[in-house]
């Protein structure tokens, strides 16, 4: 029952040439769609609750759903991970749910508050067995209750809202975090750009030299595929203007550059939407939902599939159940506390 922190992903990814992706889960048939697309391509996967799923959902019910997924792939490796943590409460919430990954995002908050903020979250989770990120330096656009910046603000001042290396440096001293999001120019959301995106490689590789040995996480880097803004359109949408981060520019921060996890949650509700919009739009009489939500899960385990090809992730699977066997199989203590592994 491979259900890990992701040091061993990490471990791998770090210097392996691949990322490993990390997807928003809400609801069964995301979780489902997430889950089969890594098992056919033999995929590590981290899967991702944010504040809101939480809410939306009800975590019991995400829990169990995850549960499941879990058993079902006794072969996959599987982190489960916080996105976007706002507060200490939350992060414990989590921490007594089975998490084995957190994410504390103080970035918003003045540098030494950030400091503060993730220090104490890295002294309560890493007793716990668990890992956390945290992110320094701004996004754009917006994602839930993660405000950014507006797609034209962003990028008339998007120097000034890089990662500076030298202060992740300092970050990473200070706070003692086991991995690092970090602002290359990407944005949350459907609405990126308004011109071509072009990513701070060069951050990147600074960093990495900055902080040898942490791994960096992109954020805000769904590709917003052309194709599927043009199904949604087509069939009744109206999502004029959507942009994205070209998967190419992703590709290559990840295997020239070394990025260790890239999240991904707006392809994914692109990839749904547009399915269930055809489904809408061409059978009007349908209304079982498993006749909209059959496919529209199918859609996801082809925008998974190409995303783990994107990143390279394909295929990586047994290696990281292997580094995870030679640490020891590292759970987190509230998991094994609970007696389910
Ligand atoms: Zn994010």
């Amino acid at each position: 029952m491979p259900l890990m922190t992701t040091r061993p992903m990490f471990d791998l990814a770090y210097d392996g040439g691949f990322a490993v992706g990390a997807f928003n889960v809400n609801n069964m048939e995301i979780t489902q769609g997430i889950v089969e697309a890594c098992a056919a391509e033999k995929s590590p996967l981290i899967l991702q609750i944010s504040k809101g799923a939480r809410k939306y959902a009800n975590m019991r019910y995400l829990k169990h759903i995850i549960d499941a997924a879990v058993e079902d792939h006794p072969d996959l490796p599987i982190a489960i991970h916080l996105d976007h943590g706002d507060t200490i409460d939350l992060v414990k919430a989590c921490l007594t749910d089975g998490f084995t990954s957190v994410m504390i995002d103080g970035s918003h908050h003045p540098y030494e508050e950030n400091v503060r903020l993730t220090a104490e979250v890295v002294k309560t989770a890493h007793p716990a067995g668990v890992l956390v990120e945290a992110e320094l330096g701004i996004l754009g656009g917006i994602e839930e209750h993660v405000v950014g910046l507006k797609a034209e603000e962003y990028e008339k001042n998007v120097e000034k809202f890089l990662t500076d290396p030298s202060q992740a440096a300092d970050f990473w001293k200070r706070t003692g975090v086991d991995s690092l999001a970090i602002a290359i120019g990407t944005s949350h959301g459907a609405y990126k750009f308004k011109h071509e995106a072009k990513l701070a490689m060069g951050r990147i590789e600074q960093t990495m030299k900055t902080c040898p040995g942490l791994p960096l996480v992109m954020h805000g880097s769904s590709s917003v595929p052309r194709e599927f803004i043009d199904l949604i359109n087509k069939y009744g949408g109206n999502m004029p203007n959507a942009m994205g981060v070209p998967e190419d520019q992703i590709h290559a921060a990840v295997t020239k550059y070394g990025v260790c996890k890239v999240n991904i949650d707006t392809d994914l509700r692109l990839a749904l939407t547009a399915k269930i919009r055809e489904v809408f739009a061409t059978k009007p009489a349908e209304f079982d939902p498993r006749n909209y939500l059959g496919p529209g899960r199918e859609a996801i385990i082809g925008m998974v599939r190409r995303k783990l090809h994107m990143l390279n992730s394909a295929g990586k699977a047994e290696a990281v159940i292997q580094q995870w066997q030679k640490l020891g199989k590292p759970l987190p203590i509230f998991y094994a506390k609970a007696g389910r592994v």
